[in-house]
């Protein structure tokens, strides 16, 4: 079965935490601190296989972690950081945010890309010490990786897509014009899986054209096979509409013509726009004067038409020379551009002045100096002050705000430039 939408979790790894040590030695009384810091955790990077044509595998496994960072250790030592975890896709695959549709990238280009951060590791205790406090009993943990749910969606990447009903022969027709081999049949839907067939031109040019599967009445409603499959021709920058000239499945080859049109309509206005050239096969099977007829319909309509005998690659040189030669004029395949979060919300509070926003994975209070200058005298040390500075955060309504922000245990808050781990 073609499977060609997929939704999979992700977990980058942990940061490892900083380690709370102190130098010892024999015959030295007391050592100062030493705990090494956390390794960072693994990032979760997609990359393109070709060798992948469907997102099938993603059905059996949906959960993807990466690795988390080790803890600091003692005399300094850094924590190893986790390797990355590449997950392979098909060129072409759409990565959205499960949640809110949001695109967070289109990998089709052969650059990786993070999609899920690892987090950084905690400082070890060492670099706490200062003049005031030379023994801290303390470190950092580490940073929660990145955790989301992401939607993948194929969108084949090919300058042409053919479309017509099915049995018209369009498989017949990548077969002759390119070395792809998609089945052919006297039935309807033999194509299940869209088939890319690479044209190679003669002054050694090429264009990618796509077999997809044939389109059905209702297929713009979501009935049936068509409405995925209309999916793939989305990115097409050409759409070459194969009719069967002679009618013969008893069908009116005009009226197909409209009706995939109306599918398509459905489906996307924007793609019914799309430039169409009309391929009338099965040449073979008719009179002259009928071609002909049905040739002065869509000229009159503005359409290019070509009359071939896709079986025995009749008029097909013609067509893919033309189809050359609109491509040129035609821009580049759309590439999807990432669309940036939109998760900023705002609270502005009652008693003091606060804005709560998250931007990332990171809860921002901004707007907010009395509260950083209470900060200041805070010594994180000390129990009895970091009470202090705790209530205040939930008398003023900072803390119900991040709650309303979506704040969890162990998600980063930052204060300006000073961070904490929210901990409720
Ligand atoms: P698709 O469903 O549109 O992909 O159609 P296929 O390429 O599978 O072809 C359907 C049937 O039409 C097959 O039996 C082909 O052999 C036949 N066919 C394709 N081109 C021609 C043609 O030019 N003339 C005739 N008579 N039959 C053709
Ligand atoms: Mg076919």
């Amino acid at each position: 079965m073609f499977v060609d939408v997929a939704t999979i979790h992700l977990k980058a790894g942990d940061g490892g935490n900083g380690a709370v040590s102190f130098h010892r030695e024999k015959y030295v009384a007391a050592g100062g601190p030493d705990g090494g810091d956390g390794g960072r955790g693994g990032n979760i990077i997609f990359a393109v296989d070709d060798n992948l044509s469907t997102l099938a595998d993603f059905r059996y496994k949906r959960k993807y972690c990466a690795e988390n960072g080790q803890n600091g250790a003692t005399s300094r030592r850094t924590g190893k950081s986790a390797p990355d975890l590449t997950v392979y896709v098909p060129r072409g695959t759409i990565i959205k945010d499960a949640d809110n549709g949001r695109i967070i990238a289109d990998i089709s280009d052969d650059e990786p890309v993070i999609i899920a951060q690892g987090g950084r590791g905690g400082w070890g205790n060492w670099h706490f010490a200062n003049s005031t406090r030379q023994i801290p009993r303390f470190a950092k943990s580490g940073i929660p990786g990145e955790k989301l749910d992401v939607t993948l969606e194929l969108k084949l990447l090919a300058d042409v897509g053919l479309i017509g009903f099915p049995n018209v022969g369009k498989s017949t027709l990548v077969s002759v014009v390119s070395e792809a081999k998609p089945k052919i049949a006297n039935y309807h839907f033999t194509t299940l899986t869209p088939v890319l067939g690479v044209v190679r031109m003669d002054e050694g040019s090429s264009f990618v054209m796509a077999d997809i599967p044939g389109l059905i009445e209702g297929a713009g409603e979501g009935a049936g096979l068509g409405h995925e499959f209309l999916r793939h021709v989305d990115r097409c920058r050409l759409l070459v509409h194969v009719i069967d000239v002679s009618g013969s499945e008893g069908r009116d080859p005009i009226e197909d013509f409209e009706k995939i049109n109306h599918e398509l309509a459905v489906f996307s206005p924007e793609l019914a726009e799309r430039k169409q050239i009309v391929v009338a096969n099965k040449c073979d099977l008719t009179e002259d004067d009928e071609v002909a007829r049905i040739g002065e319909w869509f000229t009159s309509r503005g359409y290019d038409f070509f009359p071939v005998m896709a079986a025995i690659a009749e008029g097909t040189n013609k067509l893919i020379n033309h189809i050359a030669s609109e491509l040129a004029k035609l821009p580049p395949i759309i590439r999807y551009e990432p669309e940036e979060r939109e998760e900023i919300i705002t609270f502005t509070g009652s008693k003091r002045n606060f804005t709560v926003r998250k931007e990332g994975a990171a809860f921002l209070i901004e707007d907010a100096e009395w509260l950083l200058k209470i900060l200041e005298t805070v010594d994180p040390d000390d129990y009895e002050s970091l009470q202090y500075f705790q209530r205040v955060m939930k008398d003023t309504g900072i803390i119900q705000a991040l709650i309303d922000a979506g704040v969890h245990d162990g998600d980063t808050v930052k204060l300006y430039d000073i961070e904490f781990d929210y901990i409720s």
